[in-house]
């Protein structure tokens, strides 16, 4: 089958045209770097069919970014027949940036200027065919919202499938011309046994991206002389190569814009005087940190509790049914315990939670797609950028403290892969939910009177270690090539009903999957070695269980930081399946029947200084098996996912060792 590519700008609506054109529905958001992964669907019509792949959103085809990168690789390797470049119509000038060096790929082209119905709510007025003329490629207006102008489009690259029309190279002005064309002849035998026109490379060459060398695998000797030529020819524009190629593309598509559009004069008033308020120097942190607040409140606060209740009623209740239909049928005693504690206490549990991250995904997804959020991380931008983060960073962050699973998959919203990387390594620091139970637990015990500062100063720890390891580790990565970083402010949008409630289905979903198969299979398995002797015997006490040698064979390691006994290493253990059972795991195996008694026996195994090493430990070690499952797929890889957990738990161990060391040698000196 025929491909046809769909490229274009971040934000341009090429997801909507995407799912327009093949009957997908693939989520749409107001945000630059929604599409991450490629995209393929097929395209059909009277005339035939197509199989048509939606692209990542980019800016150029240099390869400074992941999605740069992956839209490159997408377009050299899979050699689409047509390519459908899709505009912004209301940012033509720097939309046909990228249109311009898709020309220079010299392949069967068409342009579909989108959001035509936002040109003329603007009350502008654009000649398409006068644009598609100065560019020499066919141009139709379209609105992918809408569905007007789709067909005729379908119908273009039907055509264009069939005939294989290749547009002219487009033509710049004397001084970057000339120095393409000479460019142009030296790289022209590498360029042979590719599939891209030298053109293509002289360009990327003259600009000064290293990749392009690289990817020809251009001797010393013909870079040197590529490096002379770029920099003589650039040298009336101050020496600035990539000057040279981008002045000479913008005056091109300045002419061209200028002539066949006929701006409005509504140009996006409404988003303007939103944005003097919600960006507002004084007003936009209160009011940003007022939203934030209402949405994690709704989520984690009575709404969001009340539903989780309800769920959790529910299950207990289908458990119980199931019990006393097993005991009914006289089911053996183990099956019984199976079920109470890896199904519905394990898998019951996680699934409570799906109302939280469903009503989390339902205020972001709003929040997304009205184009609040790309605010809120310009504003944090410059905050974060000192830690070598992007803005957009900050929003992954801030969920961490609900929790660290929905929070590593939000930093897909991130454009470059290094700040992402960075983020997921940092993210599990942040507090989440699920070791609250823990901080409450023992600052009771121990800190009575003081235990909201004491909760309080757990966050704060964990945040302070999140800024120093993103400062180490920024230094040890600063030699990689550095992305532009270009933050826009897409316009305000009303948020469609649909795109919303597939966005929360597309979390939901992934989330109940993962709780059916992952999070099951280790309930089970954690229950056997809890039960099970290392005979596979079944045990009447726990310490005797594989568990608890399990965790004789780790508690020394945990000696020096103050909680050396096996139940607090097995209590860790079992927190990786949710951090929520160290506490439960902890009193089932101190033996107590209820807090007063788990109390006691805190009091009794615990002194005040391993309390505080044993808390920020559970703080900064691994996540639990759901974040870490998650995390792995995010990094690409379990062999970086690993490396990432050894790195957290390390870190939690030095830390904690510090804070157990310097307690000690306080107390010695006084
Ligand atoms: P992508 O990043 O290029 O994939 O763009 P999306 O398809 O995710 O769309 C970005 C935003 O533009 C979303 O909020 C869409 O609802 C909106 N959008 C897409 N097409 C149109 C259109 O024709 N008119 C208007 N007014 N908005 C559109
Ligand atoms: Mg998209």
């Amino acid at each position: 089958m025929l491909k046809a590519a769909l490229c274009g700008n971040p934000n341009c609506g090429k997801t909507t045209l995407y799912n327009r054109l093949t009957g997908q529905r693939q989520p749409v958001g107001n945000w630059a770097g929604v599409t991450v992964d490629k995209a393929e669907g097929v395209l059909r019509t009277a005339g035939g069919e197509l199989l048509l792949l939606d692209l990542p959103g980019v800016y150029s085809l240099s390869a400074f970014s992941m999605e740069e990168e992956a839209a490159r690789r997408i377009l050299l390797e899979e050699e689409p027949a047509v390519l459908i470049n899709i505009v912004d119509g209301t940012n033509l000038e720097r939309n046909l940036y990228l249109s311009l060096q898709l020309l220079e790929l010299r392949r069967p082209m068409v342009i579909a200027v989108n959001m035509m119905d936002e040109i003329q709510r603007q009350g502008g007025k654009l000649d398409c065919a006068l644009l598609g003329k100065a560019l020499g490629v066919p141009v139709l207006p379209v609105s992918a919202r809408s569905g007007e102008g789709v067909e005729a489009l379908c119908a273009a690259v039907f055509r264009l499938a069939r005939q294989g029309k290749t547009p002219p190279a487009p033509v710049y002005d004397p001084a970057a011309g000339g120095a393409l064309r000479e460019i142009g002849r030296l790289i022209d035998g590498a360029c042979r046994t590719l599939h891209y026109p030298a053109l293509f490379y002289a360009a990327r060459l003259l600009g000064g991206e290293k990749a392009a060398a690289r990817e020809l695998g251009l001797p010393a000797g013909t870079a040197d002389k590529i490096e002379e030529i770029s920099k003589r020819c650039a040298a009336p524009f101050g020496g600035n190569q990539a000057a040279l190629l981008a002045g000479a593309r913008y005056r091109l598509i300045d002419a061209a814009v200028d002539r066949a559009l006929q701006r409005g004069s509504r140009r996006r008033e409404w988003s303007e005087r939103i944005d003097a308020l919600l960006l507002h120097r004084l007003l936009a942190l209160p009011i940003f940190l007022g939203m934030m607040g209402a949405v994690f409140s709704l989520t984690f606060g009575p709404v969001g509790r009340t539903l989780k209740g309800g769920l959790e009623a529910l299950t207990a209740w289908t458990g119980d049914f199931a019990l006393r239909r097993l005991a009914a049928a006289g089911a053996p005693g183990w099956i019984q315990s199976l079920l109470t504690d890896a199904v519905i206490g394990g898998v019951g549990g996680v699934l409570a939670f799906l109302p939280q991250i469903l009503l989390l995904f339902l205020f972001l997804s709003l929040l997304e797609d009205s184009g609040y959020m790309a605010r809120a991380a310009f504003m944090m931008d410059r905050l974060l950028r000192g830690l070598g983060l992007s803005g957009k960073s900050f929003i992954p962050m801030l969920m961490g403290f609900g929790c660290t699973t929905p929070a590593i998959m939000a930093t897909r919203a991130l454009d470059n892969e290094r700040d992402r990387q960075l983020t997921i390594l940092l993210l599990p620091f942040m507090s989440c939910g699920a070791r609250l139970p823990i901080y409450a637990l023992f600052s009771s015990v121990f800190f009575p009177g003081r235990e909201g500062i004491t909760v309080f100063s757990m966050y704060l720890l964990g945040m302070a270690v999140a800024v120093l390891c993103g400062l180490c580790l920024k230094k040890a990565t600063l030699h990689q090539e550095d992305a532009l970083f270009l933050m826009e402010l897409p316009p305000y949008r009303i948020p469609t009903l649909n795109n919303t409630l597939l966005h929360m289905w597309e979390k939901g979903k992934g989330f109940l999957w993962k709780a059916g198969t992952v999070i099951f299979s280790m309930n089970v398995v954690l229950w056997l070695l809890q039960h099970l002797t290392p005979g596979l015997q079944p045990v009447q006490d726990p310490s005797e269980s594989l568990f608890g040698a399990f965790g004789r064979l780790i508690s020394p390691l945990l000696r020096p930081l103050g909680f050396g006994e096996w139940q607090p290493a097995v209590a860790l253990l079992a927190g990786l399946i949710a951090k929520e059972s160290v506490v439960s795991t902890l009193s089932m195996l101190y033996g107590a029947a209820n807090m007063e008694a788990l109390s006691a026996a805190i009091a009794s195994h615990f002194t005040p200084l391993s309390a505080l090493s044993f808390m920020t430990f559970c703080l900064l070690y691994m996540p639990c098996i759901s974040a870490f499952v998650t995390l792995c797929r995010e990094l690409g890889s379990i062999r970086k996912g690993i490396l990432a957990a050894w790195f957290q738990t390390g870190v939690a161990y030095a830390v904690s060792f510090l804070v157990y060391s310097f307690g000690l040698l306080s107390s010695l000196n006084r």
